[in-house]
């Protein structure tokens, strides 16, 4: 008997055991205000600063800055115009389309700020179009956002490449990263990639929301955008969510060795479960073997069954999955980054999303499977052509 199949991932996690203990203690032993001059406060505060180490190592940035801000939206928000308020020129920004609206929606603001914004495109498999990019790329570029992995399609961006081309073309263009879909899950190291910034999220790797951090170079300058007491070297200002950093904490210090290589082991039986299945299925995002594939997303077009009601036939057997991206469901639209992919108005609205986690079974992908199957074959024969 299955009771519950958590299938999505991409928009939070369940905490786990190692988490809770650390909220626990942070609420019974670890409360006090970490900026007090008394002994439990002065514990409390070196709770936290070995917490910034754990992430900046786990992240490949040992030595570098980090700020803990209330959510990985506060943390992107913060690197793009904290960053951007303290430039001199004021060139073009360049935001690669797949962006979440944490990104997007500070368009406004820094064309308010006195750039240009400007749209990287994205291929067909989700991944940003590198030669164009190319063509964009001049001395009058001041930053360029891009983010780790997209919590759509799952594809991977190509950081390397775009730190090159920056490297190339516009030196002392700043590159900031979201990694709030990547962090853990897929390798990152901040120091080699050569990168200026990179957020992250608590509650998608399984610590509590509430709790973010943005990474950022010690040489990058960064002006805060909110004020208040001071703390976080003035950068985020707001007595500090102790229980909310250090269960991020446990979440980095657990994360399982092996929980990529696990998620690709069950993504790829979830796919070849369903390829099997429904020969109409389509992978929307770089197919599985591509570098760009990451381990924990997929999307899939089951056409012509509109994703919702997929969605709530498999809720009805306990398994809950996404249509298109968490953030965007609610707004009755066709996700702005499957259209950006190229996918026609009907694959978009049939596309659903599965993010696994790495306590996510064989067996769960095994009855999710069969639940697809025969609920396709029902659904299908209802839907008008
Ligand atoms: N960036 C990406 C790629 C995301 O998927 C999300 C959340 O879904 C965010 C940023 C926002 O993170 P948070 O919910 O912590 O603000």
């Amino acid at each position: 008997m299955h009771t519950m199949i958590y299938l999505d991932n991409s928009a939070t996690t369940r905490p786990t055991e190692p988490v809770i203990a650390a909220v626990e203690h942070a609420m019974r032993e670890m409360w006090f205000n970490p900026s007090a001059l008394y002994k439990p406060s002065m514990d409390t505060q070196k709770e936290v600063e070995a917490v910034r180490k754990t992430v900046l190592h786990a992240a490949g940035a040992d030595g570098e800055r980090l700020v803990f801000t209330a959510c990985g939206t506060e943390a992107d928000n913060l690197a793009i115009l904290g960053h951007l308020k303290t430039r001199k020129t004021h060139g073009r920004v360049l935001i690669f389309a797949g962006e979440h609206p944490a990104v997007t929606s500070c368009i406004p603001e820094i064309e308010r700020l006195g750039y240009r914004t400007e749209i990287i495109a994205a291929r067909h498999d989700g991944c940003a179009d590198l030669e164009k990019l190319e063509k964009q790329m001049d001395e009058q570029v001041d930053m360029i956002v891009m983010m780790h992995v997209n919590n759509e399609s799952g594809a991977i961006q190509p950081l390397s490449e775009v730190c090159a081309l920056r490297d190339q073309y516009c030196p002392s263009a700043a590159i900031h990263v979201d990694g709030v879909q990547g962090f853990l899950r897929v390798p990152v190291h901040f120091h080699r990639l050569g990168i200026q910034s990179y957020a992250l999220s608590g509650h998608k790797i399984h610590a509590l929301k509430g709790v973010g951090a943005l990474i950022f170079r010690k040489d990058h300058k960064i002006a805060p955008i909110g004020f208040g007491g001071g703390q976080e070297n003035g950068l985020r200002s707001g007595t500090e969510n102790t229980a909310g950093i250090m269960s991020l904490g446990a979440a980095v210090e657990h994360y399982p060795d092996h929980g990529a290589e696990w998620m690709m082991e069950r993504k790829c039986q979830l796919w070849e479960g369903i390829h099997r299945e429904i020969l109409e299925a389509k992978m929307n995002g770089p197919q599985i073997g591509s570098p760009a594939c990451s381990p924990h997303i997929l999307n899939v077009s089951l056409t012509p069954v509109r994703s919702q009601t997929m969605l709530f036939a498999l809720e009805g057997d306990g398994i809950l999955v996404s249509a298109g991206s968490a953030c965007a469901s609610h707004k009755q639209k066709i996700s702005p980054v499957l259209s950006s992919m190229g996918l026609s108005t009907q694959e978009a609205d049939c596309a659903l999303r599965f993010s696994l986690c790495p306590q996510t079974s064989a067996e769960d992908i095994d009855y999710t499977i069969e639940r697809i199957r025969t609920h396709y074959r029902m659904l299908k024969a209802y839907t008008r052509r």
